[in-house]
């Protein structure tokens, strides 16, 4: 569970905070931390407001309201913000050609993940800025409908370095970034697994997504750059455990697993089966709405996959098989995928 922050002007409060009644499904290993909300906010030395889910309001005190679920992420403070048609920029202090080059891109990635994944998109987006209050040096994390960037100005994370700084224009480099964020709505919010694959699953599948994105726009050069990190941040793993021997969520927790290894698995797996079933795979998964996410679900739910007349006579069955014992039960499966990642995805050095 996250912490709530305060810094000198803002308090920020996320869904991680649990500062709202959360339940968790003993059962299902689900977490329920969306609702649809009716709730006074009073803060006497704020001059704005914002529930996310809700526009943000200025003064010491709002009621705010929202129909659809949300993760009840608080911004109270002072801070400025501006509705840039209709996405709200709260505390960005970003420049309007930047905004509008964001925007565009927001825009672009929503058009492609709804063609892509035939789910309309959940609605508008906002965006919060605000400063880290830990030595961390920054993160970014999604309560949907909010993205929020908790940079220090000039850290890593800091919103200004998604922008050139000579054009002020969103950078190629921040793209897979922000698919990745975007992406949050599709997994974890429409599509939210459980069980013991749930961060392999919820951080992994949403990489993947952000990843299909650039090709989708023919960025094949920055598609290469996440493979080539991933397998990176794979090879150097200290806690690795086969896919099959994973029985608590908690054992994928870590960055390198979820956001490297479990992306690279699924390009593989995409690799085997081809990029349409591929495609047929995700929309199929994304239909399970929640699901317990395991092994087993994750073998039932390919093997539901339609077969076509290119697949070997064994169908499905047969390509899985193999793809599971190679790549998530054998103790060196990392091995194998590193070795895969090689010969097929990295430019041969001839
Ligand atoms: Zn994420």
């Amino acid at each position: 569970m996250g912490n709530m922050a305060f810094n000198d002007k803002t308090l920020r409060a996320s869904n991680q905070t649990a500062w709202y009644p959360i339940l968790f499904d003993a059962a299902t290993g689900k977490v329920h931390d969306r609702y649809t909300y009716e709730l006074t906010v009073h803060c006497p030395d704020c001059e704005a407001l914002y529930l996310s889910g809700s526009e943000p309001a200025r003064g010491q005190s709002a009621t705010f309201k929202s129909a659809e679920p949300a993760h009840l992420l608080l911004f109270a403070g002072q801070f400025a913000f501006r509705e840039s048609d209709p996405m709200f920029f709260i505390n960005t202090n970003l420049p309007e050609a930047s905004l509008t080059s964001l925007q565009a891109r927001k825009d672009d990635i929503i058009a492609h993940y709804e063609e892509l994944l035939q789910i309309p998109y959940g609605g508008d987006l906002t965006l919060v800025a605000t400063s880290s209050t830990a030595v961390k040096p920054g993160f970014s994390f999604v309560s949907y409908p909010t993205i929020v960037f908790v940079g220090n100005n000039e850290g890593t994370w800091d919103i200004g370095n998604l922008f050139d700084a000579q054009t002020g224009q969103y950078k190629d480099q921040s793209i897979r970034f922000l698919a990745h964020e975007i992406a949050h709505y599709y997994v974890g919010t429409y599509f939210k697994p459980g069980g013991p694959l749930f961060w392999g699953f919820n951080e992994g599948l949403t990489e993947y997504l952000a990843a299909r994105y650039l090709r989708q726009i023919n960025r094949d050069d920055l598609h290469l750059a996440a493979i080539k990190q991933w397998m990176n941040q794979s090879a150097g793993m200290e806690h690795y455990v086969p896919i099959a021997d994973v029985t608590e969520a908690d054992q994928l927790a870590f960055d390198a697993y979820r956001y490297n290894f479990v992306p690279l698995l699924l390009t593989i797996l995409e690799q085997e089966i081809g990029q349409d079933a591929m495609d047929q795979w995700v929309r199929l998964l994304l239909q399970r709405r929640s699901a317990t996410v395991d092994l087993a679900f994750w073998r039932e739910s390919v093997l539901e996959l339609p077969v076509s007349p290119a697949v070997s006579p064994g169908g499905w069955a047969a390509v899985w098989a193999d793809f599971e014992a190679r790549f998530l039960r054998d103790p060196q499966s990392r091995d194998h995928a590193l070795r895969y990642g090689e010969s097929h995805f990295l430019p041969s050095s001839r």
